[in-house]
């Protein structure tokens, strides 16, 4: 600033020295052109053609500005039209994360005519409008995606995701396998892979989608997906596959039939991942008892029973075991003692069973005794109270019967994501249809629903007293 004001004297002092010089040059200058005559002091005649070099300077400056004027003009509205676009973008996507539709839909629309970006805009559109009920839209959207290689994947999973929403099940599968086949290591293409079909029984197609999800370290799928979630998938799929070959239909499904070893194989695999499963230890134990292959079943079985103690598994034994009564009894104590903390009680209650079967009611009332009171469940209370009739002491009966009214409940399989209880065991959940969800425990956080199921728990238990 300063600079340019020194700047701006020296030159008005200069101007007016060259001036004031140039006024007093003597000399005149004669113009003369056609009729025209001009007479001018030579001093003026320089000063004009000066002022006119200037005026020139300027008009050129003018004339520039002018033709440039339009380009600006449009550079300055696309800016602000660019400002505009990125604001509506912006907006548009919170009211998609707030789940106002309406706005959204108004913002995508602003965005798709003040923006040129296609990818961003259609996804803004694609979103508002699925938020609004219109899955024709997202359709639309991620099957453009699926067009451009570096987001084909996405495309796939998005429209796998539409297609399993809208029960189009075939669709999904295909667009899933599509995501696979584009990312093999993808957790979250192959958890659609495997849900998809597992929910068509094609349990030897699922596995594979399993070991990817299992080999992948993001924990990322549809369900809560957890290792234990994994763990139950894997031994549902091994049971699943093995199943149809001890079925014994011959007829149907011989192109799917697999061979003796594989059946065993993947029931011994089940049985690896959870020892617990016992429907996998029944399986193969059945298997090795009609073989004549008995100590084979009694390893299994042995196993199975320290794992997860089960009636089944008490007349197993005893034709695995082959020996007497007494024999038995004594054996199958000794197996009920060295079982787990977790499942002493149900082991002990199964092995007074078992010596109250075989008429030793001395040995079943010790078994009884020995279990503390806040660890029997419905099932030992039940016992206890028959042992009691057979002595002819209906107060003692009377009182284990109530008692057995507020105990701990048997085990059966619970859903883990609804908690709803089945009597049986199931690929899928009858009430969620979740894969794999079902597990062998002790019915906790019932719902109305699930007590609703209560009477196949009832079942169970009055089977057993038929049973015995
Ligand atoms: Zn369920």
């Amino acid at each position: 600033m300063l600079f340019r004001l020194i700047w701006l004297v020296v030159f008005l002092v200069l101007a007016a020295a060259s001036a004031n010089w140039l006024m007093g040059q003597p000399g005149r200058m004669q113009l003369e052109w056609l009729d025209w005559r001009i007479e001018i002091r030579t001093s003026l005649a320089v000063v004009l053609l000066i002022m006119l070099c200037f005026l020139l300077i300027f008009a050129d400056r003018l004339w520039r500005r002018l033709v440039t004027l339009p380009g600006w003009l449009g550079r300055n509205m696309r800016r602000r039209r660019g400002a505009a676009g990125h604001k509506a973008l912006t907006l548009g996507l919170m009211a998609v994360s707030a789940g106002e539709a309406s706005e959204a839909k108004r913002q995508a629309m602003w965005a798709q005519r003040l923006l040129d970006a296609p990818q961003l805009t259609d996804l803004l559109s694609a979103q508002a409008a699925h938020l609004a009920g219109d899955n024709r839209a997202a359709g639309r959207y991620f099957q453009s995606l699926t067009k451009a290689q570096d987001t084909a994947f996405l495309g796939h999973i998005g429209l796998a995701r539409l297609a399993h929403e809208g029960n189009r099940l075939d669709e999904a599968l295909a667009a899933a396998r599509r995501a696979l086949s584009l990312k093999p290591k993808s957790a979250m293409a192959a958890a659609q892979v495997l849900h998809l079909e597992a929910a068509r029984g094609n349990w030897s197609d699922a596995a594979p989608a399993l070991e990817v999800m299992i080999a992948a370290k993001n924990r990322t799928g549809p369900q809560n997906d957890t290792p234990r979630a994994r763990s139950r998938q894997k031994v549902a799929l091994a049971y699943l596959q093995a199943r149809p070959f001890f079925d014994g239909d011959h007829n149907e499904q011989t192109l799917n039939r697999i061979s003796e070893k594989e059946a065993v194989r993947q029931l011994r695999l089940a049985l690896a991942t959870d020892p617990g499963f016992w429907p996998a230890a029944i399986l193969l134990a059945d298997f090795y008892l009609r073989k004549g292959q008995r100590r084979r079943a009694a390893k299994i079985l042995e196993t199975g029973f320290s794992a997860v103690p089960h009636a089944l598994f008490s007349d197993r034994l005893k034709q695995a075991w082959k020996v007497n009564e007494g024999a038995f009894v004594a054996k199958f104590i000794k197996l009920a003692s060295s079982t787990g903390h977790a499942h002493a009680a149900e082991a002990e209650t199964l092995a007074a069973d078992a010596a109250l079967a075989a008429g030793l009611e001395g040995e079943a009332r010790r078994l009884l005794d020995g279990i503390a009171q806040a660890k029997r469940d419905v099932v030992t209370w039940q016992l206890i109270a028959h042992l009691a009739e057979i002595g002819e002491n209906s107060t003692e009966a009377a009182m284990a019967l109530r008692a057995a009214g507020g105990a701990i409940r048997p085990r059966g399989w619970q859903c883990q994501t609804c908690h709803v209880m089945s009597a049986e065991w199931h690929s899928h959940c009858l009430s969620c249809e979740g894969f794999a969800t079902l597990e062998w425990q002790r019915p906790d956080h019932l719902t109305p629903l699930g007590l609703a199921d209560d009477r196949a728990v009832e079942n169970l238990t009055k089977g057993k007293a038929a049973d015995d």
